[in-house]
């Protein structure tokens, strides 16, 4: 992509509304544009970081063995009602009306719709166990809206649904999601924890969250300073008891002692057991030919949460500094003189054309601008490698291959064309 062509509005200061760093550079580097509040606009260049993210995560879902569908976001009441949720769910949920005055809401999560297919669809133990999954547009009217799309109303999540005969298949999946939720954070190139929780309101059993480290997080966890043991705050606290009575206690798991971190919640797995087959009536016939309810697992990913997440985790004063997996393009031709000199012109798009045809997703800035214009840009979102084309290629046919981190070297265009080889290679 040429960046005179691209529709990418960058800022040179920072917006005033935005208070962590994510939200800031989600914005000066025209990932994103906010219509309302918790309501965003995702822009080229961040739609290509949020499809590389839903990529990942859809290929793991397929490699566990999960299936892919598209719910809808409107849902009933009468469903709601079935689970006695459209009660419980409180300002959150988003309600509206049709023409005829029924009720419906925006959905904030599909228990219920996906238990309604299954009732109506499975009635085996035979067909048993399904793990079904979708990623599509949430909506939950937060009460605090913030730091953009970590915290919005409108977000994209992965949610998946596990229905099984009995607990020790329910087991089976819920560890299958575990491993599955540990590649993919794992290829995204994030560092994580993976964190007890409390099952909270809506019962069940076992309940893990996966916890992207990062100062700005809004969960405080306890981590073990010599395991993996990690555990949500809240769980260890008692009653009056507050944060500092836990900095170096010894950890639960009997290794080492406790460090309290800050974590940004990016997956939820959990053990629902069968509070929502009960509530909805959803059974198969067993091996013995009797009615038996269904265990149910539900397993979601923050999506759009996992752009912020990264980018709290990978930046610096200049701006982002992209993981391999997510960055909207690999490499930047910074043309110096684009516009005024032919041989600049020629050699910049032919290098394009070349990493292009490599598969190298490129981006060549042909703009009229010079040089610190260029480079600000391109170290603002994150491209994980520039080439500049410029004097030294008019003198002495030499380009630079400049790293996001710094590091730096020089060569003409046959030796960055043999790097880049390498690199598809290894
Ligand atoms: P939180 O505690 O952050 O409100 P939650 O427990 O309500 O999250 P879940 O119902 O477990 O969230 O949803 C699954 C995943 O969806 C979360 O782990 C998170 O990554 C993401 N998510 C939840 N709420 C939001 C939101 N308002 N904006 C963006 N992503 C969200
Ligand atoms: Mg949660």
């Amino acid at each position: 992509m040429f960046w005179s062509k691209i529709f990418l509005p960058t800022l040179k200061d920072n917006p005033q509304d935005a208070e962590v760093i994510s939200h800031q550079l989600m914005l000066r580097s025209g990932m994103i544009r906010r219509v309302t509040s918790g309501i965003y606009i995702w822009l080229p260049l961040g739609l290509r970081v949020l499809r590389k993210v839903e990529n990942i995560v859809r290929e793991e879902m397929n490699n566990s063995g999960a299936q892919e569908v598209l719910m809808p976001m409107v849902q009933p009441k009468e469903l709601w009602d079935e689970t006695q949720r459209w009660e419980k769910m409180g300002p959150e949920l988003l309600r509206i009306q049709d023409r005829h005055d029924r009720d419906f809401c925006l959905g904030p999560t599909h228990e219920e719709v996906i238990t309604d297919l299954i009732r109506n669809n499975i009635k085996s133990y035979k067909e048993l166990p399904l793990n079904i999954y979708q990623i599509q547009t949430k909506f939950r009217d937060e009460v605090r809206p913030r730091y953009g799309v970590m915290r919005g109303r409108e977000f994209l999540m992965k949610d998946s649904y596990s229905f099984n005969l009995d607990e020790g298949s329910l087991n089976e999946t819920y560890n299958l999601m575990k491993e599955t939720y540990k590649k993919i954070l794992e290829r995204l190139g994030l560092k994580f924890k993976i964190v007890k929780a409390d099952s909270g309101a809506i019962g069940g059993d076992a309940s893990e969250e996966f916890h992207v480290l990062a100062e700005n997080g809004e969960d405080t966890i306890a981590v073990s300073d010599a395991s993996d043991f990690a555990i949500n705050t809240e769980l260890l606290l008692k009653d009056g008891d507050d944060l500092k009575s836990l900095e170096g206690k010894p950890s639960p798991d009997g290794e080492g002692i406790i460090e309290i971190k800050k974590g940004i919640e990016v997956g939820h797995i959990f053990q629902l057991g069968k509070v929502y087959t009960d509530a909805m009536g959803a059974d198969v016939l067993d091996q013995e030919g009797k009615a038996t309810n269904l265990f149910m697992g539900c397993y979601g990913i923050g999506v759009s949460r996992l752009v912020a997440a990264a980018i709290e985790q990978n930046y610096d004063e200049k701006g982002i500094i992209w993981p391999e997996a997510m960055t909207p393009y690999e490499v930047n031709i910074v043309a110096i003189g684009f516009d005024k000199d032919e041989k600049i012109a020629k050699a910049a798009t032919d290098l394009y054309n070349k990493l292009s045809s490599m598969k190298y997703e490129v981006m060549l800035d042909d703009r009229k601008d010079g040089y610190g214009t260029k480079m600000k840009d391109a170290e603002l979102i994150g491209i994980p490698i520039n080439i500049i084309i410029g004097k030294q290629y008019l003198q002495n046919s030499e380009i630079e291959l400049k790293h996001r981190d710094g590091q730096s070297s020089i060569g003409n265009v046959e030796d960055i064309i043999t790097i880049f080889e390498h690199y598809k290679g290894s």
